[in-house]
């Protein structure tokens, strides 16, 4: 039962973003851009964001190489293109907002490990370095195999590397709290343990039941969130995948340090400090990781452990010291959906695993639909 202050004060907004990750919290920056006097409020259900963007590798990425010859299999030059564009795009409008000390930026590079299976990859470098030269302004994918040895990675497993110039590494913890205060600082207020049921817009105006009990009322709302989207609009084509993670203790002498991707991007390690962060795996068991359930499997940790021994860290002892799983979120094209669900309401949700570069500006995107 809400006071008669709490009514007047509390409960009404211009706009309401639900959903407090990078994408929920960009939509409302830009929100508060569009609008400097509007009052606005994001909803999250989690004590912390809860989603994926507290839960990330930390990868500053837009593409390895065979990531991008598989999208462009999939959906085509242009739209591979568009996509990585925006990824760009992102990446510089979140280091432009944090800054790139607040959130760790190293621009270390990235790298793909290339097995014996998919050597044929290496005869498109210089295609792909053509077609991503107008973005980029120069050629960013080079072969660097003599790293191999440097890195210490198993020679039988890894027939070549790939490296990425232009692909850095966060500290995705940092980056969020940078993101927090920053929103903060635009006088928007941010609400936890608020999970929102749903949504009915009455005479132009969207209410919006959290908790079962208390009603908010926007003249505009943003869905931003990301996987739990279809429990809120059923009829949106999106999978849940879950990522699951481990990070190791400290390492004596780890030899490498930046971002790697391996198998078409489905194993991800990186270093952090001295320590190696190393996730993936989720397509040993795509239906069982087809879910929004927040744990990690044996399977699935047996797996990377196996991996870190026998590929990454060949003849290196090392000990586990954290497990953890995320949850994101697919489309059939790979493609994030952004847009109006009605006059009132936009969609910025379904980021397709690639969320931290390009989600800044879907949040953008997301706002400028809204106030136009
Ligand atoms: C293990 C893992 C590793 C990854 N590594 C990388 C990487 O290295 N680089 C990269 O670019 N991307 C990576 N990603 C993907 C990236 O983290 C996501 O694409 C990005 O964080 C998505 O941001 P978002 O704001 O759309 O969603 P989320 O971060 O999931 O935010 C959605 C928010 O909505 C809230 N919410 C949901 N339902 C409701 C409701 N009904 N009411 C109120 N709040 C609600 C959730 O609690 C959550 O906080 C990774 C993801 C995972 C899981």
């Amino acid at each position: 039962m809400l006071s008669f202050w709490e009514s007047q004060s509390f409960v009404q907004y211009d706009f309401i973003v639900i959903g407090s990750g990078i994408v929920g919290l960009s939509a409302a920056c830009s929100l508060r851009e569009r609008a400097p006097q509007a009052r606005i409020l994001v909803l999250e259900r989690g004590m912390f964001p809860s989603g994926a963007s507290t839960k990330n590798a930390g990868f500053a990425c837009y593409g390895s190489l065979t990531e991008v010859l598989a999208d462009i299999a999939r959906i085509g030059e242009a739209q591979t293109l568009q996509l990585i564009a925006k990824r760009w795009q992102g990446l510089q409008k979140m280091l432009g907002r944090l800054g790139a000390s607040n959130i760790d930026f190293q621009g270390l590079g990235g790298y793909e490990l290339i097995s014996e299976q998919e050597l044929s990859a290496l005869d498109k470098l210089e295609y792909i370095n053509q077609l991503v030269k107008p973005i980029f302004g120069k050629a960013v994918y080079s072969a660097v195999s003599a790293k191999i040895a440097q890195f210490g990675f198993n020679p039988q497993f890894v027939k070549a590397l790939i490296f990425n110039e232009l692909e850095g590494q966060i500290h995705t913890g940092k980056m969020m709290q940078a993101l927090l205060t920053y929103t903060q600082k635009q006088d928007i207020r941010i609400l936890n343990n608020c999970q929102v049921n749903r949504l009915e817009t009455i005479d132009n105006e969207v209410q919006i039941t959290v908790n079962e009990h208390v009603h908010f009322k926007a003249a505009k709302v943003a869905v931003c969130t990301n996987a739990f989207a279809p429990e809120l609009f059923p009829e949106l084509a999106i999978a849940p995948g879950r990522g699951q993670v481990l990070v190791t203790q400290p390492l004596k002498n780890l030899r490498f340090a930046g971002t790697f991707h391996y198998d078409e991007g489905f194993y991800y390690f990186r270093n952090i400090e001295n320590r190696v962060l190393f996730g993936g795996g989720r397509n040993l068991a795509f239906a069982q990781e087809t879910t929004t359930e927040f744990a990690t499997t044996d399977l699935i940790m047996n797996d990377l452990q196996q991996k870190l021994q026998e590929i990454i860290l060949p003849n290196q002892s090392f000990e586990i010291d954290q497990t953890w799983a995320g949850i994101m979120a697919f489309t059939p094209n790979h493609e994030p959906i952004v847009r109006l669900h009605s006059p009132q309401v936009a969609l910025g949700v379904a980021l397709n695993g690639m969320g931290v570069a390009i989600g800044s500006l879907v949040g953008a995107e997301v706002a400028e639909l809204l106030v136009n």
